[in-house]
């Protein structure tokens, strides 16, 4: 910083001084120069802050205090700055996301936020983080079911499968309500990328409460699974809880949900076999043995021979075979050609 810009910002006192404003103060979200990167191609634009929702468990809402939204008119010009820059997709997130644009004047929500995205941008792919099952509403569901510039994945926090949980955790949906919208969506796009977070071992968590959860994600076309021990967050509720499930009973839990996630993604994937969909090609690995990696609107890795001038594109690609533990990847892959 050179002398004037400092006596400009700083004032002329030989001691900078650092401005501090009470986070739950904050009410303006404040625009990036440069959205976040979600990988080298698929930017994040971070449309919203902070939560109102003060689940049990999360120390969010203290630490990043209420929510807040970029107004559309910025989210817009982010999204026409990086798509000049060569970006095919970005990647819509937010802490809360289903709370976007309660906050602003005139109200507006996530939903008019997009079709306005759609409507003023030109950005060929774009991806929703994630979304509170109960922000899933039936238009949003139509609105990806009918534009394929948007992609079709949802990725919902579930956390359990059981109610009494669900209700110690302060989540305002029931299992019943989370099944419902995963058929719904499935019912409505058969092929969409749908995951889930599940957060095991909450204080009280019986083993009936979690067969609960492995029960309901059994039953359910979820296609993969994000997978949390809980851990206690000072400051927040159920720090204070009793009934503690042990660190050795949690990891054997997240041991057999991984498990079951991973089927799930396998059986998903192989429903897929014989398909053509659209990928973005992101570049070459050595733990995919040379192969370049991209992914599909579903959210599928799929591996693909070809040179480097693929990547940062979107190629059409038919979906083969379902490998597993490819090279140094542990992970499952859809195999593509051209
Ligand atoms: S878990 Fe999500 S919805 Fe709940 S308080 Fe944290 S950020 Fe908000």
């Amino acid at each position: 910083m050179d002398a004037e810009t400092r006596n400009r910002t700083l004032g002329t006192r030989k001691d900078p001084l650092v401005r501090v404003r009470d986070i739950k103060k904050t009410g303006k979200m404040l625009s990036r120069d440069f959205p976040v990167a979600e990988s080298r191609t698929r930017p994040a634009v971070k449309v919203q802050d902070g939560c109102n929702a003060f689940c049990t468990y999360c120390i969010v809402p203290y630490a990043r205090g209420r929510s807040r939204s970029l107004p559309v008119s910025e989210v817009i010009d982010q999204v026409n700055r990086i798509h000049p820059m060569g970006f095919k997709e970005i990647v819509i997130t937010g802490i809360h996301l289903g709370l976007f644009g309660k906050d602003l004047a005139p109200r507006t929500d996530l939903q008019s936020l997009l079709e306005q995205v759609l409507d003023s941008t030109s950005i060929p792919r774009i991806r929703l983080s994630s979304i509170e099952p109960d922000e899933v509403s039936e238009p949003m569901i139509a609105l990806v079911k009918n534009n394929p510039r948007l992609c079709r994945h949802f990725h919902l926090p579930l956390q359990s499968g059981d109610n009494t949980i669900l209700k110690r955790m302060g989540r305002p949906y029931t299992r019943e309500d989370f099944e419902t919208l995963v058929r719904k969506i499935h019912g409505q796009i058969p092929d969409a990328g749908i995951g889930a977070d599940v957060l095991v071992g909450f204080p009280g968590e019986t083993l009936d409460h979690f067969q609960n959860t492995l029960d309901l994600i059994e039953a359910l076309p979820l296609t993969y699974l994000h997978v949390f021990p809980y851990s206690p967050r000072k400051g927040t509720l159920a720090a204070g809880f009793a009934d503690r499930v042990s660190p050795g009973e949690i990891k054997q839990r997240c041991e057999r949900l991984r498990a079951l996630g991973n089927l799930k993604k396998e059986s998903f994937y192989q429903s897929l076999v014989g398909k053509k969909v659209s990928v973005l090609m992101e570049e070459k690995s050595p733990g995919t043995k040379g192969l370049l990696k991209g992914w599909s609107s579903q959210y599928v890795p799929v591996l693909t021979e070809g040179g480097d001038h693929l990547k940062n594109t979107l190629v059409s690609v038919t979906l083969g075979e379902v490998v597993k533990g490819l090279g140094k990847e542990p992970r499952i892959f859809c195999m593509g050609t051209l």
